[in-house]
């Protein structure tokens, strides 16, 4: 499999592969996923996709299998410490933190649990798919237990008599309600985010990597920003501008047939607010308009 294409490892079908395939596409790689190939060859650059389970990912890019994955930073970080104590390789650099996947890991207990604080988990049994964050956090707090490996379904093992706890991945909280089940810690914030392996890459393929990251970059910046026109009062140009989050150095124009006007054109870092857009009409400005940007460079 040795050649010179970069190879990128992607989680074939989850609650990652959705956006991470829609970041490629931004960023002007052609894909082709439409059978069920592990291996697919980007039609317009030296790159080969892999799409494959999330658990396979930090493995493949840690060994030198692949050169780069997007991952969610609780399934690198909970293998990372899982190679460490295996003394397998571990070596990768992040590249990128990315704008998706977020979510948390949390200890839940059930609802009638009188939780004062994680020593009430002293010497219990605590069901998650994630036993080396969750030994890192309590005996970094002196807590020790013992704690039951589920790969899924973690949400019922207190019901089932399987746990006392568990520890496990929030995202609204409602799953553990319909299980009977309170948030009680929040013990690791994670989001997907870019690495990279410790393989050696050609001068081209450093070369692919820093153009792919340059426009990450960019398609992430422009999702986070907008571009605001509007027509402005001269007299309170500066009030208008000092609204503007992050808008630096906006183009003003003059308006035809108006000499006490001007329109004026901003990147600003944010969206605007409705808040913001009564505050700048209050202010006299008219023609508000708030709209994407695609794509940023520079
Ligand atoms: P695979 O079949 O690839 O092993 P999976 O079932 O292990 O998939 P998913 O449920 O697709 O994984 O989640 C993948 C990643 O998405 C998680 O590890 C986490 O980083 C992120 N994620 C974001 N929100 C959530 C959430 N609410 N619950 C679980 N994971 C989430
Ligand atoms: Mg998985």
């Amino acid at each position: 499999m040795q050649n010179n294409r970069l190879r990128i490892a992607m989680q074939k079908s989850g609650r990652l592969s959705k956006e991470t395939e829609a970041l490629l596409k931004r960023c002007g790689l052609k894909l082709n996923f439409r059978d069920n190939r592990l291996i697919s060859p980007v039609e317009n650059l030296p790159i080969d996709i892999l799409r494959v389970r999330d658990d396979d990912i930090p493995g493949l890019v840690m060994d030198g299998v692949v050169d780069l994955g997007f991952i969610g930073e609780n399934v690198l970080e909970e293998e990372r410490l899982e190679r460490e104590a295996m003394e397998q390789p571990t070596e990768f650099t992040t590249l990128r933190r990315m704008d998706f996947g977020g979510c948390r890991l949390s200890l839940a207990v059930p609802e009638e649990f009188d939780y004062n604080g994680p020593q009430d988990l002293q010497q219990s049994r605590i069901a998650t798919s994630y036993p080396n964050l969750l030994r890192r956090y309590l005996s970094e707090r002196g807590v020790e237990f013992s704690s039951c490996m589920l790969k899924g379904s973690v949400e019922v093992a207190p019901r089932a008599g399987l746990a006392d706890s568990i520890c496990d991945l929030v995202s609204t909280g409602a799953t553990l309600e319909a299980n009977g089940l309170k948030e009680v810690e929040v013990i690791f914030k994670s989001k997907a985010t870019l690495i990279q392996g410790p393989r050696p890459l050609s001068d081209e393929q450093q070369a692919l990597v820093n153009k792919l990251l340059v426009r990450t970059n960019g398609v992430i910046q422009a999702k986070e920003s907008k571009y605001i026109m509007l027509h402005a009062p001269k007299a309170q140009l500066q009030q208008i501008i000092d609204l503007l989050p992050g808008a630096e150095n906006p183009t003003i124009l003059p308006l035809a047939e108006d000499d006490a006007r001007v329109a004026l054109h901003a990147v600003s870092s944010e969206t605007l607010f409705w808040d913001t857009m009564e505050e700048l009409k209050l202010l006299g400005a008219s023609s508000i308009l708030v709209l994407p940007i695609e794509k940023m460079l520079g």
